[in-house]
């Protein structure tokens, strides 16, 4: 099972991997957007550092709401209230329970992915972060196993999905601004999905 405290560690773990991907989401976002996705996520992985260093939610459904609230509150952009959705929609499928075992994470992947869509109504192919987020749920729902090997899966199909995007002509977001010129770029949203998921099963290991 996965107690709050692992939450945390994983949270912990993930902004990390966010500061050190900063400027490569910089980047990817500087091609076909606005150049901004690595430092708005770095600035809420980091505000989300000190909320935990100051308070100790008793679940782990407790320690997601936190991540929703402070992520919308300070990432801003597109992504900012789509992760904060994503993370409120997960915090809401867990419910209060202690611990969660892997049906509860595979639950949570699907709330996080209703979230985003019920938000940004993109689809498969319109070269977004639901492109890494849909396979995962997908391979997370089909992994009968422990919480790390659901979430190893489902790492590992976001990787895939992220690196589906490169062809895609965006349709939403900024990037959609460029059209056919979109076409040809990793989205910089799929890669710090596929990005945080990996921290998460990584933590969970
Ligand atoms: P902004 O575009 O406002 O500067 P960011 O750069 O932080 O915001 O985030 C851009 C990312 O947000 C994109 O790469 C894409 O993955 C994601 N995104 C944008 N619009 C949508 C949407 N409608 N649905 C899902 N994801 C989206
Ligand atoms: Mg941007
Ligand atoms: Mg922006």
């Amino acid at each position: 099972g996965c107690t709050a405290a692992d939450v945390v560690a994983a949270l912990r773990a993930a902004a990390e991997v966010v500061r050190e991907h900063r400027d490569e989401l910089v980047r990817l976002d500087q091609a076909i957007g606005d150049g901004d996705h690595g430092e708005n996520l770095k600035r809420g992985f980091t505000a989300l550092l000190s909320r935990l260093d100051a308070e100790e939610p008793a679940s782990p459904g407790k320690v997601l709401k936190l991540v929703a609230t402070t992520l919308i509150s300070t990432v801003g952009g597109a992504a900012g209230p789509l992760y904060g959705t994503a993370f409120l929609r997960a915090s809401a499928a867990v419910g209060d329970a202690a611990e969660l075992d892997c049906d509860a994470v595979a639950r949570a992947l699907q709330g996080a992915l209703d979230g985003v869509v019920a938000r940004g109504k993109a689809v498969v192919g319109d070269k977004t972060m639901v492109d890494a987020l849909t396979p995962a749920v997908t391979a997370a729902a089909s992994v009968d196993g422990s919480v790390a090997a659901v979430l190893s899966a489902a790492a590992d199909a976001a990787a895939e999905g992220a690196e589906s995007t490169v062809p895609m002509v965006a349709r939403k977001g900024r990037a959609s601004y460029l059209g056919e010129r979109s076409a040809g770029h990793l989205d910089p949203g799929a890669r710090s999905t596929a990005l945080l998921l990996r921290a998460f099963a990584d933590a969970a290991a």
